[in-house]
């Protein structure tokens, strides 16, 4: 050992004790540890005193001593900050005082010691503090309450000022999502449990499933998650798996668990869920997503990670049960209508005659018809089924609808334009030929009502970008023409006098 302490000297580098800090050449002769730990004399003759002080056996007793080593680091800061309130609150001073101190003892049975959690290291280093879950005010008022949860038409009222048409299922979901919340600011009524008014949504693709849900959850002011069944796989295969869903909630409603149990989770694409036909290999993407799904959809306790999609080891976890949690689920269900046809079809052959059949084959509005058996035809499980007690369907959007679509919601894309050229003082038109021709291409696309912005931002592309290079232009007019390319728009310009009299203005403002 000297011989090393002098060859350490002769090197030109001392050893520093590992406790105190203190260099070789302050503290002493340093003992040499496993892993290059170098202690000082005196910091290990106090570490042997203090360990053989210690009583061992009432550290055996407090199970809150070992519990503290065992626990997550961020329950503990919630148990450190809880016993913090509960002291303020205490009036007896004297006797917190006598309690603190014995708790210190207690938590600290080697005094010269502090003891590194490596748990401690991870989840500060890991985990930034935004992520932690948000704490449970226990005062807090219910989020919906249920004086306040919107009636049914006051419901559809505010939807039918964003979502043109789909009349049948406005009413349908107002009701649904009133009863659901009843039944989550109730629990039970008179033991009479109200069933989960989880609901599934049959529509054309661009018709407004996804549109519809999310005006909802921004009107009630619940928390959303959408997510696609395509993505979703049964835990342990590549891909989301279900519970994810849930975690997505959780994130939407900022990491507060009390929020999420209350939100809506959107499932889109749930007809790729289908069981596949005709099929023996095990089916990974379908049948059993839907098996998954089961405990999800009626109420179950499910553990995520917060503030992360995925579960890893420094990722602290929590609990969200999912009973009052809506699930709406959404899909096109291509070939639903053929087999709707065929039901019906059967059913009428005996006795009438192929007029009937036609009238089948010509209606727009067969999904209407749907029933459970089609449903299960398709390739849906009834279990799944069983807990989506709630279908409807979603009407394929016409020409006159999509002209509706861009003028009249409240966000509509045409008062949106017209907003963005408002700013540079020029006044925009459509006249409603060229809506027509805009609603014909939209159709031609069969993308819903989807196509629209795709094709205004093509044609509005040319006319953001000349018109503020000219002053002079008041109003520009989209025409009928200028959609189908054979003409141009309408390009008014203001009188001078004006034009000189604003800019007048915003000079003035402006100064
Ligand atoms: P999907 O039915 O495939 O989920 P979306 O809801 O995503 O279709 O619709 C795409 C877009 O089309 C929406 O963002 C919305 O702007 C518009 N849209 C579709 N249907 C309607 C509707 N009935 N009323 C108003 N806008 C609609």
């Amino acid at each position: 050992m000297a011989e090393e302490f002098e060859k350490n000297i002769e090197d030109g580098y001392e050893d520093i004790c590992f406790i105190c800090r203190r260099p070789e050449s302050k503290a002493g002769k340093m003992l040499q540890l496993p892993n290059r730990i170098t202690v000082c004399t005196d910091c290990m003759q106090k570490t042997m005193e203090s360990i053989s002080n210690v009583d061992y056996q009432s550290i055996l007793n407090d199970s809150s001593f070992i519990n503290s080593f065992l626990k997550p680091s961020y329950e503990k800061k919630k148990e450190k900050e809880e016993e913090a309130k509960e002291e303020i609150i205490s009036d007896k001073e004297e006797e917190k005082e006598e309690a603190s101190e014995e708790k210190e003892t207690k938590a600290r049975p080697f005094p010269n010691i502090s003891f590194i959690n490596l748990s401690d290291l991870a989840m500060d280093g890991g985990i930034s503090r935004k992520q932690k879950l948000k704490k449970r005010k226990k005062s807090d008022k219910p989020i919906i309450d249920i004086k306040n949860i919107p009636a049914p038409h006051k419901i559809k009222e505010q939807l039918d000022e964003y979502v043109i048409g789909q009349e049948k299922a406005k009413k349908i979901i107002s009701v649904a999502v009133y009863n659901h919340y009843k039944r989550v600011a109730t629990g039970t009524m008179d033991e009479i449990e109200i069933e989960k008014s989880n609901m599934l949504m049959i529509g054309p693709t661009g018709c407004g499933k996804t549109y519809l849900v999310k005006t909802l959850a921004r009107l009630l002011d619940v928390p959303l998650a959408i997510a696609d069944a395509t993505s979703l796989t049964e835990a342990g295969y590549i891909g989301d798996d279900i519970e994810s869903v849930v975690s997505k909630l959780l994130a939407a409603a900022d990491n507060d668990v009390d929020r999420a149990e209350q939100g809506i989770i959107f499932i889109d694409e749930i007809d790729k869920i289908a069981k596949k036909k005709n099929t023996h290999s095990r089916d990974v993407s379908g049948e059993s997503v839907q098996q998954g799904m089961l405990k999800l959809l009626e109420g179950a306790d499910v553990e995520v990670p917060v503030g992360a999609s995925s579960k890893n080891a420094m990722v602290p976890m929590t609990t969200i049960n999912t009973r009052n949690i809506l699930f709406i689920c959404g899909g096109a269900f291509p070939d639903l209508g053929e087999i709707i046809k065929q039901r019906l079809k059967k059913q009428t052959s005996i006795g009438f005659g192929a007029e009937l059949k036609d009238k089948f084959d010509k209606d727009k509005n067969i999904l209407d018809q749907v029933t459970m058996e089609d449903l299960r035809k398709f390739g849906m499980i009834p279990e799944f089924l069983g807990r989506l007690p709630i279908v409807f369907t979603l009407q394929g959007l016409d020409k006159e609808m999509l002209v509706q679509i861009l003028k009249e919601p409240k966000n509509a894309i045409l008062k949106q334009y017209r907003k963005l050229l408002e700013l540079d003082e020029v006044k925009l038109e459509f006249n409603e030929g060229a809506l027509e021709a805009i609603a014909e291409k939209a159709l031609e696309k069969d993308t819903g009502a989807r196509a629209l912005r795709a094709i205004i931002e093509e044609f509005m592309l040319d006319i953001m970008y000349e018109i503020p290079k000219d002053d002079n232009i008041g109003q520009v007019t989209i025409t009928k023409e200028y959609i189908q390319g054979t003409g141009g728009p309408i390009i008014d310009i203001r009188s001078n006098q004006v034009g000189l009299e604003e800019r007048k203005q915003l000079q003035e403002i402006a100064e």
